[in-house]
């Protein structure tokens, strides 16, 4: 088949094959049931380029047909709806059994000769009621699905590994949370779903013989170069700590936080997963929590590759019992720092346009960091500001240096930066360009999200659209859409965001 004759046949939402591998899992391992329809659904938003993954013409989003199975209204015959069971640690307390309590799985797509990740699972969040629901309503609010969907997008064109979002359909029913809402769905995509706390699950009730068959689904499915591995549970303990610990460092580059990283949260393929109260860093503090319910500060940014760390640990407790010995488990986890390490060093240097390394950088990225806390400097604008500073004299300084109160703070530290580019021989216009390709301009603030939510709560999806379509390109300057990169505005410290959804 020619290229032509392949986009030209591209299946509509009711031709999309879907297989169901999860389904085939045993029984204990989901509930078969289907979604609860909305009222009236209409279109929110979707992205053109997660279409493209499953092979999905994004003029489907107009058609009714479409609005009706995203929104749960409709089931495709070929879909087989189901919400999968799992359990977790929240907030460092085992919390016992949970699960897509709002979430059904319909099935896994894969555009016609996709490239890895291939097959996408397709899952719809705020669809109903599921055995666990526990005692939430099953509903998500348009808000906190507006949120999802465009930092999905927003993480994956910044190159951070992430679950995709299809679209968000509304509705005008309502949902009561603090205050009455509407209701929505939102549309996810990853090649798998199972979380760390999918394996705690059995684990912790002593059924191994499901844990075996979840390893060996999750590696058959997602890790197949470790089938024929000598000591695949090893190897797969090993495999996920590396992931997620260099996951997090991408998360620390960008100044992501994702304020609730309970093991049921946590992604088997180090996927940035769940995305509720969320941010990204504005004024720079190291101990920011985004989440309001986080009063410990628990999830705090700077905790955030520790945390990793020990849901790592909580996972290989899991896997345990597979691996069969203690002092191999520590050995897979002991992946973990070394890579975190590796990665975020390779990051910083990147951030910093350095292309050689030297023992003394450590001190340098240490004192760039502290004087940024110390001047609650913007974290995006300061690394894209950065960019534009001169190797040879400080003509290039204004706009980097005048986002800090204690300018002189900064000089000191413009004065080491230098003379570090010097020794490495640095070009002032590739370290500029090298820079703009890892410094993004645009990133999902929370003020954008809020201005396009209330917006869209009035019927206005327009600010989604335009701000996804901002974010899809994070890295490119954009001078028409400069207003995006601007600092948040006095309301927006005003905001709060919590593990209401
Ligand atoms: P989260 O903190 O959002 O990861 O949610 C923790 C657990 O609560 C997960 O098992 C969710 O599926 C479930 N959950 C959260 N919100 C709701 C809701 N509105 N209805 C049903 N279950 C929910
Ligand atoms: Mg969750």
């Amino acid at each position: 088949m020619t290229a032509n004759t392949e986009s030209a046949t591209k299946p509509t939402i009711d031709q999309l094959p879907l297989e169901h591998s999860y389904a085939a899992l045993p029984p204990a391992f989901y509930t078969r049931l289907q979604p609860t329809p909305l009222s009236k659904p209409y279109m929110v938003c979707g992205s053109a380029s997660a279409a493209a993954l499953i092979g999905l013409d994004p003029a489907e989003f107009n058609r009714q047909e479409f609005i009706d199975v995203f929104s749960g209204n409709s089931v495709l015959p070929q879909s087989q709806p189901l919400a999968a069971v799992y359990s977790g640690h929240q907030f460092g307390v085992w919390a016992g059994q949970l699960g897509d309590g709002r979430a059904i799985l319909l099935g896994e797509a894969a555009a016609p000769g996709s490239p890895p990740p291939g097959r996408l699972e397709l899952q719809l969040k705020g669809a109903g009621m599921t055995p666990y629901s526990r005692m939430g309503d099953g509903r998500a609010v348009l808000r906190s699905s507006i949120r999802e969907f465009l930092c999905s997008e927003a993480m994956a064109a910044l190159g951070v590994p992430t679950s995709r979002s299809l679209c968000v359909t509304g509705s005008d029913q309502r949902v009561m949370r603090e205050t009455p809402e509407t209701a929505a769905v939102a549309t996810r995509m990853a090649p798998s779903f199972v979380r760390f706390g999918s394996f705690e699950h059995w684990f912790y009730q002593g059924r191994h013989d499901d844990l075996k068959i979840l390893a060996d689904y999750v590696i058959d499915r997602c890790y197949p170069e470790l089938r024929d591995h000598a000591q695949p549970y090893h190897a797969l303990l090993g495999e996920v700590t590396r992931r997620t610990a260099e996951m997090i460092a991408g998360w620390q580059a960008v100044g992501f936080m994702h304020g609730v990283m309970n093991t049921d949260n946590m992604s088997i393929l180090g996927l940035t997963l769940d995305y509720g109260p969320f941010g990204f860093m504005e004024a720079f503090n190291p101990k920011h929590i985004c989440n309001h319910t986080d009063q410990q500060g628990r999830y705090a940014y700077t905790m955030q590759p520790q945390i990793g760390h020990w849901n790592c640990y909580a996972l290989g407790q899991a896997l345990l019992p597979l691996i069969g010995d203690v002092e191999e488990t520590k050995a897979a986890l002991s992946v973990y720092e070394p890579a975190f390490k590796a990665r975020m060093d390779a990051l910083l240097h990147a951030k910093l346009g350095l292309g050689t390394v030297e023992e003394s950088d450590s001190a340098l990225f240490d004192r760039m960091f502290s004087i940024m806390a110390d001047s609650h400097v913007d974290f995006t604008l300061f690394f894209r500001h950065l960019g534009d500073l001169h190797r040879d004299n400080a003509s290039g300084d204004e706009a980097v240096r005048d986002l800090f109160i204690d300018r002189a703070a900064f000089d000191d530290w413009a004065v080491q930066y230098r003379a570090r580019l010097l020794r490495e021989n640095s070009n002032d216009v590739q370290r500029r360009l090298a820079m703009h390709r890892v410094n993004p301009k645009y990133v999902l603030r929370n003020y954008l999200a809020q201005v396009a939510i209330e917006k869209a709560q009035i019927k206005d999806f327009s600010e989604v659209a335009r701000l996804l379509a901002v974010l899809e390109r994070p890295f490119d300057e954009q001078p028409e859409n400069e207003q995006y990169a601007a600092l948040p505005p006095d309301w927006a410290s005003e905001l709060e965001v919590s593990c209401s959804s």
